[in-house]
């Protein structure tokens, strides 16, 4: 996949502002997602802030194959891992994370960008804890849930994801959990998450409410073919189908 376009656009805006905003191409209207990410039509807007996430990894609790994906869930019961800043008013906390991955290389990505699939992308899921208790109440909830997502690239080594690789061995099966601790989920996040996209969506699967604001980063991340392919024996042993939100 050739990204050249992408980063050309990232660094030209950077120039002008590191923070940019929709509004983006939503096929079939109102606020589903994933969309297609259309840079050239993307707006900039003064009023995006830093985004600010102060993860705790002493939350992270497990990993577990919900038989479509796996997800690495961290305790939420307080304001311990957050996510504050870019387009959000609200504090909101880490829930869990997870990825979509493709059957190849060539694509996997929920969002696409000028219409180019990534190999895969991680989310990492927050809901509003200013205005709700609980995660299953937020995710009903207009301004319930932030989305952060980050595109994979096959290339280097990603070091910070090896010890989550490590882990899969023992969730091959669906269903399986395993204890999963004093993961930092910033290492799986670019460099730089300053530039990003953001538009107001959707969960990417049934129930499908419009309680998402996504947040798109501009970055993308590396992760090695051999890393991949661990990952592709967890989707074998859970039928090579995957969901998430
Ligand atoms: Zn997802």
């Amino acid at each position: 996949m050739d990204c050249s376009k992408v980063q050309e656009a990232g660094e030209y805006n950077t120039k002008m502002h590191p923070m940019w905003q929709g509004p983006l191409v939503v096929p079939g209207g109102d606020r589903q997602s994933p969309i297609d990410i259309v840079v050239r039509k993307s707006v900039f807007d003064s009023e995006l802030k830093p985004l600010l996430t102060n993860y705790d990894p002493r939350t992270c609790q497990q990993i577990w194959n919900n038989g479509y994906s796996f997800l690495v869930e961290y305790d939420d019961t307080a304001d311990k891992s957050t996510l504050e800043g870019g387009p959000l008013q609200d504090k909101f906390r880490l829930c869990q994370f997870h990825f979509h991955w493709g059957e190849s290389n060539a694509w996997g990505s929920e969002h696409t960008l000028d219409r180019r699939l990534f190999p895969a992308e991680l989310h990492l899921v927050h809901w509003n804890s200013n205005k709700y208790s609980l995660f299953e109440e937020a995710v009903m909830e207009e301004n319930g849930l932030a989305v952060i997502g980050v595109f994979l690239k096959v290339g280097k080594r990603h070091e910070g994801l090896q010890k989550l690789v490590d882990a899969l061995p023992a969730i091959r099966h669906k269903g399986s959990v395993v204890e999963f601790t004093k993961f930092d989920p910033a290492c799986l996040l670019p460099t730089n998450t300053d530039d990003y996209w953001t538009y107001h969506g959707s969960l990417t699967t049934p129930p499908l409410t419009e309680s998402v604001t996504w947040i798109v980063m501009k970055q993308h991340i590396e992760v090695s073919h051999d890393q991949v392919c661990e990952v592709y024996e967890v989707k074998y042993f859970s039928h090579g189908c995957y969901q998430g939100f």
